[in-house]
């Protein structure tokens, strides 16, 4: 699908260089008797990857607090290739390696991607407990200090602009039901606790939209598990959603089954109950071993850095439409925002201000980023939109260019080697593809959702 983005934005791809960061060295300790404190609040992806690199600065006091250390966060779980490599993961985390992905159109027409992937390439799918508890754990052992504990409130110094502390109040979950409430005090605030950030709304970030993300586990016989080792299953229709798309992906020992949408969230259910019926004998009489539903943040929030806090991961607003990709942002946002702030301290010596932040970690992301979530923001609107256009994108898929881009952009963040002559062949395919989608194609069923709607900003 990324390979549309040739003909809608070619400039784009002139900034989605492959940009791996440098790993982080460990410095000897300088002699500065009160360390600064940086506590990153939410221990998923985000948060673990922001803890990570603040705890190997020795002149940083880092705490990384988090409500449920084995939090299982609802969700896919699917992750890129250079994710692993990146962010260092160990083969343990991956469960399965998801290699064939089945296209399926409203008309029910089943494209099959993958042949261009190469023996080595593949898609992580990985269980949120297992990988989120892996990052967190590395955190902590290179120094990040874990307080167990919800985040209640925040308050913010009143000369947040000068060098006044942050006052974090949170419920310990680990000291029995009757703990009092405690408090901590810090100079710097990373905010990477997801879609209800409480940081986003104590420095006033400013709301986005969401969408509402549906999934049930649901464990099948050995049997359909089989056909689903290492296939993924997409399935696009006003029925299943009327801007997103409907999915069954393999995770550990069943599969997950879920759809999304923000244009009629009310409607929900009867989405999952369509991906439900669209799915059929592949997973008829599995048993449903949990429903979960979460947000799922549509854009960037209005402000991300606000005096010394920062926001990464979902409660900044970084998952890409489309595709509904949030892990990979996840992980780096954070990772790039507490390399800035070590940066921005110049060794535990100083504080950092929202100028040094934004040039050090808004600006480098949205360079590095802002094109891609640009080009899937409009590629969903061109064929997300209607049956018509759905039944387009599923047959332009056929096409060995389009899946080679698309793979080439999911798996290693970056697109490489693209061909005029291809691009020119997919320009006419994507004509022929809107004509015959808008042939065979069912008009989409109108709805009404006006208070929902009026919501949307
Ligand atoms: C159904 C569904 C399917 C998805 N599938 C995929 C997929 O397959 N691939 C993909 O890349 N993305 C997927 N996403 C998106 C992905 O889940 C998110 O983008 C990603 O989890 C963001 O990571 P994060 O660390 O920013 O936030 P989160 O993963 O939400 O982590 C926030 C953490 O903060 C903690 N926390 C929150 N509030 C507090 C508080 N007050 N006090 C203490 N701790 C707190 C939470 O317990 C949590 O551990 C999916 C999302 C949904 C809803």
């Amino acid at each position: 699908m990324h390979a549309i983005l040739l003909l809608v934005a070619p400039a784009a791809f002139a900034y989605m260089s492959h940009n791996r960061l440098a790993p982080v060295r460990r410095r000897q300790a300088a002699s500065i008797e009160m360390k600064y404190r940086v506590a990153v609040i939410g221990g998923g992806p985000s948060g673990a990857c922001a803890a990570e690199v603040l705890a190997q600065e020795p002149n940083i006091e880092t705490y990384i607090i988090e409500r449920k250390m084995n939090n299982a966060k609802p969700c896919g779980g699917a992750i890129p290739l250079c994710m692993v490599e990146e962010f260092d993961l160990p083969a343990s985390i991956i469960d399965r390696k998801v290699r064939k992905m089945k296209m399926i159109s409203p008309s029910n027409r089943e494209v099959d991607i993958g042949s261009t992937l190469k023996d080595d390439e593949y898609i992580g799918m990985t269980r949120r407990e297992v990988l989120d508890g892996y990052l967190r754990d590395r955190a902590i052992d290179y120094g990040a200090k874990p307080i167990n504990a919800l985040v209640t409130k925040i308050d913010v110094p009143e000369d947040a602009d000068a060098n006044g502390r942050y006052t974090i109040h949170y419920s310990p979950n680990d000291e029995g039901r009757k703990a009092p409430s405690r408090s901590l005090e810090v100079d710097v605030i990373i905010g990477a606790d997801g879609a209800n950030s409480r940081l986003a709304k104590a420095i006033d970030a400013g709301e986005y939209n969401f969408a509402i993300a549906f999934q049930e586990r649901i464990k099948i016989s050995d049997e359909q598990m089989k056909f689903y080792e290492e296939l993924a299953e997409m399935y696009v229709g006003d029925d299943v959603s009327p801007d997103f798309y409907g999915w069954v992906f393999p995770k550990y020992d069943h599969v997950g089954v879920g759809t999304g949408t923000v244009l009629n969230r009310p409607a929900i259910k009867e989405y999952q109950d369509a991906i439900r019926e669209r799915a059929g004998s592949k997973i008829e009489g599995g048993k449903i071993i949990k429903v979960e539903a979460h947000p799922i943040p549509e854009h960037y929030r209005p402000r991300r850095v606000r005096n010394r806090a920062v926001l990464v991961g979902d409660a900044a607003g970084y998952v890409t439409k489309c595709s509904g990709e949030g892990i990979y942002f996840a992980a780096k946002s954070g990772r790039m925002a507490a390399q800035a702030v070590v940066k921005c301290m110049k060794g535990g010596s100083v504080l950092p201000t929202e100028k040094d932040l934004i040039s050090e970690y808004i600006k480098p992301y949205d360079a590095l980023y802002g094109p891609t979530y640009t080009v899937l923001d409009i590629l969903q609107k061109v064929f997300y939109s209607s049956n018509a256009a759905r039944e387009a994108f599923v047959d332009m898929c056929q096409s060995k260019y389009v899946q080679q881009v698309t793979f080439d952009s999911y798996l290693y963040k970056k697109v490489q080697g693209n061909n005029p002559i291809d691009d020119i062949k997919l320009l006419f395919g994507t004509f022929g593809s809107l004509l015959r989608g808008a042939a065979i194609a069912t008009p989409d069923k109108a709805f009404s959702n006006p208070v929902e709607s009026l919501k949307r900003l």
